[in-house]
């Protein structure tokens, strides 16, 4: 199969956003991080590196593994609830959260960890093949290896399939309309809502990922949900919920699904004590009230709270516990009972996919 793009050496292909500096050095547009780089230099990211006055990335075709998941666990239930989806990430990552969950991927140094190498066009055939509905670019960020992630999206819209970002939002203008706009859905992760945790345990900033949420939502026609991982002492008080629900109906109004999911101590957070179902409940309550129309818990065993309900009749219309789907309520995209749409992607009858996780090796077909 032809290759997309020009591989300098395996696995290393030209960068699309940077500039020339001054100085001789480059800077990289893809992420708001604007790492400045002097030759040689890995970037934050570490998939990113200078080289011969460009910007280049070195997991073009290089992943950290490929498994076949269903959809509700990107999370999103709003879109072709039982599907399956085949599943993929690279090394590195753009962010530095202190209590990443894939930090085995993520925080990768060695690219022994890129273990399977697929082209763009594996990846799509491949998904194909295995009767998914589409590719997610999960795990770490697709943000940060955006040319591979842009040109699987491509291979998979030429063979019908759907594309699926799942995304801390941490991208600039050019990479918002280029790589998540295009996607036909994408998780974003909204980590907190103040400045101080996305500064002091993210090293990032707030600001970049609600203009992403923005955009995505207002200008894009990409399926949008929400993720909020709640950690205990950090970023689940009373007080900051309440403001962020207060902004996600003022910004994305109220039919946005939202998550909460609960944390497990991990990487450098392991002294925190994992998240109590209660303060899931309780944070869905508080967003519920404020307006919000499609609320879930996550990383828990919570029917109430991961089924999803009619917002003109209060009846449930498909019945969920973690990936496990129930009955099934929406005609035409509506409710059964009251028709009252329901905002996302519905056929008449789920998919069979079920809370199956099946870890799948590509081979290259070249
Ligand atoms: S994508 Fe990587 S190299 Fe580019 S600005 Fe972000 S962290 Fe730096």
């Amino acid at each position: 199969m032809q290759d997309r793009r020009l591989q300098l050496e395996p696995g290393v292909v030209v960068g699309e956003e940077f500039v020339r500096l001054d100085d001789g050095r480059v800077r990289c547009n893809v992420c708001p991080r604007q790492c400045t780089l002097s030759d040689g230099q890995r970037a934050f990211c570490y998939v990113r590196q200078a080289k011969d006055g460009q910007v280049v990335l070195t997991a073009y075709g290089r992943s950290s593994g490929f498994c076949v998941d269903p959809v509700e666990k990107k999370p999103l239930n709003h879109f072709f609830p039982g599907s399956s989806v085949l599943s993929f990430g690279t090394a590195g990552c753009n962010l530095g959260c202190r209590f990443c969950q894939n930090w085995d991927m993520s925080k990768a140094r060695e690219m022994e960890r890129l273990s399977d190498a697929a082209l763009p066009d594996d990846i799509a055939a491949a998904a194909k093949e295995l009767g998914c509905l589409g590719v997610a670019f999960t795990y770490n960020d697709p943000v940060m290896f955006f040319e591979y992630a842009a040109d699987t999206a491509a291979a998979c819209r030429e063979v019908g399939l759907k594309t699926i970002a799942v995304t801390a939002g941490y991208a600039t203008q050019p990479i918002r309309e280029r790589l998540l706009g295009t996607m036909d859905a994408c998780n974003v992760d909204l980590k907190a809502f103040t400045e101080e945790f996305y500064s002091k345990l993210c090293f990032a900033h707030l600001q970049p990922v609600l203009e992403t949420l923005e955009y995505l939502h207002h200008q894009t026609s990409s399926w949008l949900e929400v993720t909020t991982l709640l950690i205990p002492g950090h970023n689940d008080s009373e007080a900051e919920i309440a403001k962020l629900a207060e902004w996600y109906v003022e910004h994305l109004g109220p039919d946005v699904p939202l998550h909460f999911s609960a944390f497990h101590p991990d990487f450098k957070m392991m002294d925190t004590p994992p998240t109590p179902p209660a303060t899931l409940r309780r944070a869905r309550a508080q967003a519920k009230a404020a307006g919000l129309h499609h609320v879930y818990t996550g990383n828990i065993h919570d029917q109430d709270g991961q089924s999803t309900y009619c917002a003109g009749c209060g009846r449930i219309l498909i019945e969920r516990d973690w990936y496990q789907l129930g009955s099934y309520h929406v005609v035409d995209g509506a409710c059964e009972y009251c028709r009252t749409p329901l905002p996302g992607h519905f056929t008449a009858r789920p998919g069979r996919w079920g809370p199956r996780r099946l870890p799948v090796v590509l081979e290259h077909r070249a």
